[in-house]
């Protein structure tokens, strides 16, 4: 297997939404492959059409897409293993089920439904008691021959045990006695999900599979299928469970209620793609050193598979916050104006501000992007506000001095030639300076006058700048009215 081009192959079931659990399985099967230059290809599940969700293949293509996660092969863009439709491969499956019958490995099951659940109740064995495995050949061609019903299954070993390495959990060993004769072809024909993916992952050349550690389970199952074909068994790497910090203290699988859960909702929510992807990367892989701010080439780079830990990943969103306010911090100016435009347009809509500005003060500040509209509301319109905002200890700013301090502040901007961030500056430095004063005890009450609110991106001198003189002075003149 050493010398085979490794390919990995993201499997989803079109069932809904990306949960950032598959979204990290879709990122370690990419970053499998490309860190070994290998191939990376898209598989649509789409057999199991009770859990089928009309959408949910675009929101696949679409979530991919944003994440950066690009595929080489796939429903979309061909390939030499195709299809790529799980649906659409429905008649490849049945012959490889009868090779099995035919070298004595599965057999035909010909058990009604009602002496199944009559087993089920009396739990004989916890499950199929292989019945029809020993029904002679020409009998069981007879039947099939007659039309009666049946299901195809395999004959597993009777004793000893399967063991099978996984990358991340290791050795792991099952009595072959506690493996059922698993169905691999159903009464209408097609395939169950244990035989399709088998047969799928082989004929399509994947050297390793990736996958939630729900699947741990049936890992000795498809390896007897392997076997029973004579076929090479790929690597597997089981990843742990994403936990959510539940409010007693403890953690549980993450769901909903610890916040949300599927990348569009995140997205939605303000995240930017690079950061959740970043986030997730780490989500179960550790790099060599501490770097955690990671483009993909870089985690292309970086990845290993001997980096991934057994132990359940904790999805803290405080974190992902924190990567989130990197990367908007690290785009340029305008790349930064251009993320920020919906959110902006959405609190300030045709109030003819220079938007570049704005986005000029938010950038360092904003955690979130849909914080924007809160915080650069009141540019738009000014908030009513209680004069007591005017009183801060620091600033010595009281509701005794602040008249003054505010009307000394207009006088002189009203004086102003030209409205731009320096003249502003030097215009109150100067103030502060010639009435000795600290600058703060003359920010501070021009700031809450023309804002409305204890807590502003930016100062007084760029607030006033963004609104211009004729709202500036206005809202200084509505503050004194406040005061007085
Ligand atoms: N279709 C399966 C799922 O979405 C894929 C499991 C696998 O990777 O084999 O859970």
């Amino acid at each position: 297997m050493a010398d085979k081009k490794v390919r990995t192959r993201y499997a989803p079931s079109p069932t809904g939404s990306m949960h950032v659990g598959n979204l990290r399985t879709a990122l370690y099967e990419f970053l499998v492959a490309k860190s070994q230059g290998g191939d990376f290809v898209l598989r649509i599940e789409d057999t199991d059409r009770e859990r089928y969700v009309e959408g949910a293949v675009d929101i696949i293509y679409k979530t991919l897409k944003e994440a950066g996660i690009t595929h080489d092969e796939g429903p979309d863009i061909g390939g030499e293993h195709g299809p790529y439709v799980q649906s659409e491969r429905k008649d490849m499956y049945l012959p490889y089920a009868q090779r099995l019958i035919d070298e004595g490995k599965a057999y035909r099951c010909f058990c009604s439904k009602e002496r199944l659940e009559g087993l089920q109740q009396e739990s004989v064995g916890g499950g199929y008691d292989r019945h029809c495995r020993d029904i002679p050949k020409e009998e069981s061609d007879a039947l099939a021959a007659s039309g009666a019903p049946f299901v195809i299954r395999q004959k597993m070993p009777l004793d000893g045990s399967t063991t099978f390495e996984d990358a991340v959990y290791g050795s792991i060993t099952v009595e072959n006695s506690e493996l059922q004769d698993q169905i691999l072809i159903k009464t209408d024909g097609y395939p169950t999900y244990n035989f399709a993916n088998v047969i799928d992952d082989h004929t399509m050349g994947i050297t390793h599979v990736v996958r939630g550690s729900e699947y741990l389970s049936s890992t000795p199952k498809y390896n007897l299928l392997y076997e029973a074909f004579g076929w090479d068994i790929p690597t597997y790497i089981h990843l742990p469970l994403i936990m959510g910090k539940d409010e007693d203290g403890g953690v549980s699988k993450l769901s909903k209620r610890h916040g949300s859960t599927s990348f569009e909702d995140l997205s939605r929510e303000g995240y930017l793609p690079e950061a959740i992807i970043n986030y997730i990367a780490l989500l179960g892989w550790c790099p060599k050193d501490n770097q955690e701010i990671f483009t993909m080439d870089e985690l292309i780079k970086a990845f290993s598979i001997d980096g991934i830990s057994k132990s359940p990943a904790i999805f803290d969103y405080d974190k992902l916050e924190w990567f989130n306010a990197e990367y908007i911090k690290a785009m340029t100016p305008e790349q930064f104006l251009e993320t920020a435009r919906p959110y902006l347009t959405q609190a300030l809509g045709d109030s003819g501000l220079d938007l570049s500005k704005v986005a000029a003060i938010l950038q360092q500040r904003v955690t979130v992007l849909t914080q924007i509209p809160d915080m650069v509301g009141f540019l738009a319109k000014q908030p009513e506000y209680d004069k007591e905002l005017f009183v801060n200890k620091k600033s010595k700013t009281t509701l005794e001095n602040a008249p003054q301090l505010l009307r000394m502040s207009y006088d002189a901007l009203s004086a102003l030639k030209s409205w731009d961030h320096d003249s502003i500056h030097d215009c109150l430095i100067s103030l502060a300076a010639e009435n000795g004063l600290k600058n703060g005890t003359v920010m501070w009450p021009a700031r809450i006058a023309v804002s409305g609110k204890a807590v502003t991106p930016g100062g007084a001198i760029e607030i006033l700048e963004i609104l211009g003189k004729e709202e500036s002075l206005g809202r200084m003149k509505k503050g004194l009215e406040k005061l007085s």
